[in-house]
């Protein structure tokens, strides 16, 4: 989803700063993250760089996870619209 690059360490970093599209993207997974694996903040920034190579302090996280709203943030049933839910 998010390009990369090899930094002079070896490690991978997004190429570029994030587009919006990308930045809402991260927030549903943050926000999915949290509510649906029950993943605290930390676990969360160290899932984002293990899977996605994307370093966010927890801080970010934290930003992310209060200023945006989710499906289940407003009380909604169900997940993030990126992972809907339907009845069982
Ligand atoms: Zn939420």
């Amino acid at each position: 989803m998010i390009e990369r690059c090899a930094g002079v360490d070896g490690k991978n970093y997004p190429a570029r700063p994030l587009r919006r599209d990308d930045l809402l993207h991260l927030v549903g997974r943050v926000h999915f993250l949290s509510h649906s694996d029950g993943l605290s903040v930390r676990q969360i920034v160290r899932h984002l760089e293990e899977e996605y190579g994307v370093r966010r302090s927890v801080g970010s996280v934290s930003a992310y996870l209060n200023a945006y709203r989710c499906i289940k943030c407003s009380g909604g049933q169900n997940g993030t619209p990126e992972h809907p839910e339907g009845p069982t």
